[in-house]
């Protein structure tokens, strides 16, 4: 009953907005989003520096034209962030529902024009296609949120909650001139949300079935500086034991370690979901993965096939930077390498820090950290995660799968606070379309960006109905 009500609530909003005098339709919102697209990859905001702010600049723009009230903020020069609210108001006799932000990051990974067959800030509309870096991560998702919350509002619908669109910086470098920075410097504008929506995961077409992967955790990046020290001298005469030699094999150690293999609930869940999926398509897949890796075969097999899928077996270090002395017949007093270590999202870092040390058994080593975050993981029994369920089903007849994802995102910042994030953007593609993000030739197709505005629409209007 409940759900028949909350449908009727979301057929009426919609005709509030088709009737009204004058009154966009969602279709218009669907088809302004082509040019704004477009206009908005043709803005310079590659990270680094980033420039965030010129983006800010001109989703400004689009909001003051709309009328709607935003704040914005500069972590540093040119390195703005925008913000903008829609209020909900709390029912009668119920408390008001936490609020949602829709988050995107204005600033984009470089492009190199050699590798390119077009220019990469073009926002080209050509072939069914809209051009450029950022078109899918997350410029393309940015501007679907935008029409989306443009639309919202105008529609004049009671909200149960409040519905913030959010456009930060840096989150290729880490975001801590973006989200990292806001909740350090405006932790005012989080103390009423509950919900994230953001990058990290999307429909995949798997030949003729679509499966829309919902990002509900990732992996968590320990990045780790090491330091050997021991006696400087000359080359000419070499000694028993140095910072380099320390360095060099305790980094052979870590290389020939295999972190213990440790299926983790949302990893067997999301081998589960994809497996029928895969299997569909003639792809290997596991059902039961837990069963899975007890075969030594099985595990080197995936290592060697699909290195992304078998790190989310176990924690990870890759050895990435190495520094020794700057001269050639000069024994330096001091050694470094770099570690990008990427542990399972319910790992204690204290303790996986414990257990490289012992691994390395050298006390002339220091481990020092450069970057950590904190393990945690959203919850699926949720009513967002309900209507992603029932929007999935509406547009393309598909299941949601929860995931894990090997890289980060800014969702960690949040999870952090204890608010649910998912990574979700109302795309569906296929393998090969994918291969753009942060590739070569990054494109978003206009059909997906227009039927993505109609779908993060019916996000918003389902998540916020009155019921
Ligand atoms: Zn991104």
């Amino acid at each position: 009953m409940a759900q028949v009500k909350r449908i009727v609530l979301a057929l009426c909003v919609s005709l509030s907005i088709t009737t009204a005098a004058n009154a966009k339709t969602i279709d218009d919102y669907a088809n302004e989003a082509v040019e704004r697209l477009s206009a908005y990859l043709q803005i310079d905001t590659i990270n680094p520096p980033g420039n965030e702010s010129r983006g800010v600049r001109y989703i400004s723009s689009l909001l003051d034209a709309a009328g709607i009230a935003y704040e914005t903020a500069e972590s540093a020069p040119g390195r703005g962030n925008l913000w903008a609210r829609i209020p909900g108001t709390a029912a009668a006799g119920e408390d008001k529902q936490p609020a949602l932000i829709l988050l995107h990051h204005i600033d984009v990974v470089p492009a190199s024009r050699k590798y390119w067959s077009f220019e990469p800030l073009s926002g080209d509309v050509a072939d069914g296609f809209v051009y450029g870096r950022g078109a899918i991560d997350t410029k393309g998702l940015g501007i679907a949120q935008l029409q989306a919350f443009l639309a919202l509002a105008a529609s004049g619908a009671e909200l149960n909650r409040d519905v913030i669109l959010l456009a930060t910086a840096d989150e290729e470098a880490g975001g801590f001139f973006g989200v990292g920075w806001l909740i350090e410097n405006r932790p005012e504008l989080f103390s009423d949300v509950g919900y994230v929506l953001n990058e990290g995961g999307s429909g995949r077409v798997f030949g003729d079935q679509i499966a829309v992967l919902v990002e509900v955790t990732q992996k968590v990046p320990l990045w780790l500086r090491l330091t050997a020290t021991g006696r400087p001298g000359h080359g000419s005469a070499p000694q028993m034991q140095t910072s380099v030699t320390r360095l060099v094999r305790g980094l052979k150690r870590i290389s020939e370690t295999e972190f213990p293999v440790r299926v983790i609930e949302p990893v067997a869940i999301m081998f589960e979901g994809l497996a029928p999926y895969q299997l569909a398509i003639g792809q290997p897949a596991a059902p039961n993965i837990r069963d899975a890796v007890n075969d030594s075969d099985y595990l080197l097999e995936m290592k060697l096939r699909n290195p992304g899928g078998h790190a989310l077996l176990r924690n990870t270090c890759s050895i990435t930077t190495l520094q020794g002395s700057s001269k050639i017949n000069v024994v330096p007093a001091e050694a470094h390498a770099e570690l990008d270590c990427r542990l399972l999202p319910d790992q204690d870092p204290e303790a996986f820090l414990r257990e490289l040390a012992a691994i390395i058994n050298d006390p002339r080593i220091t481990i020092d950290k450069i970057m950590g975050f904190t393990p945690a993981v959203s919850r699926t029994d949720t009513p967002l995660f309900q209507v992603l369920e029932n929007v999935a089903d509406e547009f393309f007849g598909a299941t949601v799968i929860p995931t894990v994802a090997g890289g980060f995102t800014d969702s960690h910042f949040f999870r952090d606070l204890g608010i649910t994030s998912y990574g979700y953007s109302p795309f569906a593609f296929a393998p090969r379309e994918f291969s753009g993000v942060h590739g070569n030739d990054e494109r978003l197709a206009v059909e997906q960006l227009r039927r993505g505005v109609k779908i993060y629409y019916t996000v918003l209007q389902q998540f916020t109905a009155r019921r």
